[in-house]
């Protein structure tokens, strides 16, 4: 019995969802007729996540070479003869946690790899915007206790992050209102979705975001603003504003929105007190970001080749590299379920994930090793969608697999010439 049960009752020691960048805190999980029950929520994702896990068999999943069974220490060296024979690798997927980021850098370092997470593009959007002009920040403890004025940018979240409206007190009693900014062409957001007030606007977010900084910084914009112009009053009005955008559901050149909403944040804050609040970097994506940005100084998509380190935020994006054929080697990682499942190519690939993806992998030139997931298998940490805040993640049981860090670490030792 670890410290925590003792302290909570195996039952009720709180768990920590990996199965989306909200990483909820405050539920439990039960083995229940074979199966993992989640108490306290009617998450779908987290239920879809942990139906893909068996409280009480072992996973059977093997690594394999070329579709055919094999240990593990002949995996690693299978892989360390691949990405040695690699002029230049791309590690993607990259679903792992803080000790899987931290072991993965030393081995993008030796290898000259390009590092690029599964849905990189989303996360550029807002990364890109922070390194032109910076940006104010929110927690989501900061917007369930201080927040009166809740403004979601062209989706409801709580579509992909089911807890979302519940985590910003949404209909637990809060007092903050709740605005969905959304293009008339959209389908309307849920009307049963209760306390979601939806302020429409004709066009799309490119010139809603524009036309909302112009009216809230007070230039004259006519009679085109339409609702925007009294949505601005409010967010005037409001004693703390909070603008929330899922940086998945931002169209390409999404960072141009994130710099308009960056730039209402600015202006209230002459005057008042305003935050953003991007969703999105979860299946490890922000949190491999974080990790490469303390260690290195520069974020994902940035590469230790022998000039030094060269970031390349739009050159080195993973769908334009394998698309150009500008990679000679996948190493792909995937550990926290089905997604991100790794691309079709025709390249040697290395995949480190779920040993859900056995069946899938299968074939020539691919190398599988079945890792842990974190928060499931093994214990773990990862950095929540606001960006500050480090979760801790607790295993549910010990499946005996090893963690994406220990077959890392063990691929960088196996490199030719490394130190004993
Ligand atoms: S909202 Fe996300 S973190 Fe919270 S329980 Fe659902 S899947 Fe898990």
């Amino acid at each position: 019995m670890t410290a925590l049960e003792s302290s909570f009752g195996p039952a009720e020691v709180p768990w920590t969802c990996p199965f989306c960048p909200l990483l909820c805190d405050r539920f439990s999980v039960d083995a229940e007729a074979g199966a993992w029950a989640l108490t306290g929520s009617d998450c779908d994702r987290a239920r879809s996540g942990l139906a893909r896990f068996d409280p009480a068999a072992a996973p059977a999943a093997r690594p394999q070479i070329d579709g055919v069974a094999c240990d593990l220490e002949a995996a690693i060296a299978a892989a360390a003869r691949l990405l040695a024979a690699s002029r230049q690798p791309l590690f993607g997927g990259l679903g792992t946690d803080v000790a899987g980021a931290r072991a993965l850098y030393p081995l993008a370092c030796r290898t000259g790899a390009i590092c690029d997470p599964a849905g990189g593009a989303a996360l550029f959007h807002g990364l890109r915007a922070l390194q032109d002009r910076g940006a104010f920040t929110t927690t989501l403890a900061e917007v369930r206790t201080r927040a009166d004025l809740i403004v979601c940018v062209g989706s409801l979240p709580s579509a992909r992050y089911p807890e979302f409206l519940r985590r910003c007190g949404i209909g637990q009693g809060g007092a903050a209102q709740f605005v969905l900014l959304q293009p008339t062409a959209a389908t309307p957001a849920d009307p049963a979705v209760a306390g979601v007030e939806v302020v429409p606007f004709a066009g799309d977010l490119f010139d809603a975001t524009a036309m909302l900084a112009a009216c809230v910084a007070g230039r004259a914009v006519g009679d085109a603003a339409g609702a925007l112009e009294a949505l601005a009053a409010r967010l005037h009005a409001a004693r703390y504003a909070v603008l929330a955008y899922e940086t998945s559901q931002l169209p390409a050149q999404g960072a141009l929105i994130v710099e308009a909403i960056n730039r209402i944040v600015s202006t209230l804050n002459l005057r008042t007190r305003a935050a953003s609040l991007p969703l999105g970097g979860g299946d490890g994506a922000s949190t491999l970001n974080a990790v490469f940005t303390w260690l290195s100084g520069l974020p994902l998509r940035t590469r230790a080749a022998p000039i030094g380190l060269e970031h390349e935020p739009l050159r080195f994006d993973a769908d334009r590299l394998l698309a150009d054929r500008a990679v000679d080697a996948l190493l792909w990682i995937a550990s926290f379920g089905t997604e991100p499942a790794p691309p079709t190519v025709d390249l040697p690939r290395l995949v480190l994930g779920h040993p859900i993806f056995a069946a899938a992998v299968q074939g020539s030139a691919t190398i599988f090793i079945p890792v842990s997931t974190p928060g499931i298998g093994s214990a773990g940490h990862l950095f929540r969608t606001d960006g500050s805040v480090l979760m801790p993640l607790r295993a549910l049981r010990d499946d005996g697999l090893p963690t994406v860090a220990d077959v890392l670490r063990r691929l960088t030792q196996a490199l030719p010439g490394a130190a004993a």
